[in-house]
């Protein structure tokens, strides 16, 4: 079986608009379709052109790398949340080791923050840590 999601991009998407390489050079990215196919285990991500078809290029990833390939994009978003611990100030990130058991507190305001008295009142995280630290405290 194959689900597939496409994915417009608003017009001009991106400061000079967004483009693929495909084999006759670079053509305007319209948007990405993206289809899973449950038997091999695979992603596929392909560009549509201005003319609302699937451009001759495309790139596979392996479903155990999609998470990987997921937090890489979203630390790249625009409002993506700062991934650092709120209390110690070390990284979050996927890759840091402090990844699966971080805590979000991006809903709090950045002034409840300051007011709780945390230390990187910046980081929308508390890790694992400093979290069980905090909880045999109070
Ligand atoms: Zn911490």
């Amino acid at each position: 079986m194959i689900n597939i999601v496409n994915l417009k991009f608003k017009e001009e998407a991106g400061a000079r608009g967004t483009r693929f390489l495909g084999r006759n050079g670079y053509y305007k990215c319209h948007g990405v379709s993206v289809s899973f196919e449950n038997h091999a285990e695979i992603v596929s991500i392909e560009p549509f052109t201005s003319k609302g078809t699937i451009g001759r290029c495309g790139i596979e990833i392996p479903a155990e790398a999609i998470k990987a390939v997921v937090c890489a994009l979203m630390s790249f978003a625009p409002d993506s949340p700062v991934e650092i611990c709120a209390e110690c100030g070390e990284s979050v990130k996927w890759g840091s080791g402090r990844f699966v058991n971080r805590v979000p507190i991006a809903d709090d305001l950045i002034e409840e923050k300051v007011d709780s008295g945390r230390p990187y009142p910046h980081g929308d995280f508390v890790c694992h840590e400093c979290d069980s630290i905090r909880d045999s405290e109070s």
